[in-house]
């Protein structure tokens, strides 16, 4: 890979309800410096290990709300790291409170193991609306989106490598996804449905009715239930699918 390309393999593309039998949202971003997760669905460990990526490697995770199956292998990829002598740091940027959560989410499923001696730091910072940070190889924005998660939500934009991937995990329709998206590479999105409206997700219909407003190069829709899995391919967008490897 040289510095100009941005390597991103879809390690999980499903919803939170394993549809299609589909792994829990995760991307890989391979960066000039290194591995990079966009959000870390509960089976990211699986997912990782399944593809011959070692987890330890990976710096950095960018979280964009606080549900299970956007931040729930958060936990798993720690404990993994500090059984297996993990030394690199990980830095876990996301929604303002994403450490307390992270620590209750690991005190629920293993106790004690928050509190647990590590070889590695694990450093949690909070992302806010509107304003541009660093977090490794990647200048990252957040746009609030419209999903309860008992935090704020957001699309991210990232710019690495020359590069820019927009990505929205869960939310309803909200103007934050064209700002979120505007002159990215790729827009990564959810379409939960085909038709139906379901509160705080978006389904494909809304999606594409606003995909003139979308300006992106290219957009891939993800986080599919079961009837947008069933459904015909139609034209406008492409479907993410778990193992895809994009180079942009
Ligand atoms: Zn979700
Ligand atoms: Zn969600």
């Amino acid at each position: 890979m040289n510095g100009m390309q941005l390597e991103i393999e879809l390690l999980g593309t499903g919803d939170a309800f394993g549809s299609g039998g589909r792994l829990q949202t995760c991307f890989l971003l391979r960066t000039p410096a290194g591995p990079l997760l966009l959000d870390c669905g509960t089976s990211c460990l699986v997912a990782l290990k399944a593809r011959g990526e070692e987890p330890n490697e990976v710096g950095w995770a960018l979280i964009t709300h606080l549900h299970g199956d956007h931040f729930g292998g958060l936990p798993f990829l720690i404990l993994d790291g500090q059984f297996r002598r993990r030394e690199r740091p990980l830095i876990v940027a996301g929604p303002p409170g994403i450490g307390e959560r992270v620590t209750a989410a690991m005190e629920i499923l293993f106790p004690g193991s928050s509190q647990a001696r590590r070889r590695f730091e694990v450093r949690f910072e909070e992302l806010r609306e509107g304003s541009a940070a660093a977090v490794g190889p990647a200048l990252v924005r957040a746009f609030a989106v419209e999903h309860p998660s008992g935090a704020p939500a957001y699309a991210l934009r990232l710019e690495c490598a020359g590069r820019v991937l927009a990505y929205s995990g869960d939310t309803g329709w909200t103007e934050s996804l064209v700002a979120a998206a505007r002159g990215s590479d790729l827009f990564l999105c959810e379409a939960y449905t085909r038709d139906k409206r379901v509160p705080y997700h978006l389904d494909l219909r809304t999606l594409l009715d606003n995909r003139s407003r979308l300006d992106c190069r290219r957009l891939i829709v993800t986080h599919m239930g079961e009837d947008m899995l069933a459904g015909p391919d139609e034209d406008g967008y492409e479907r993410a699918s778990d193992g895809l490897v994009l180079r942009l």
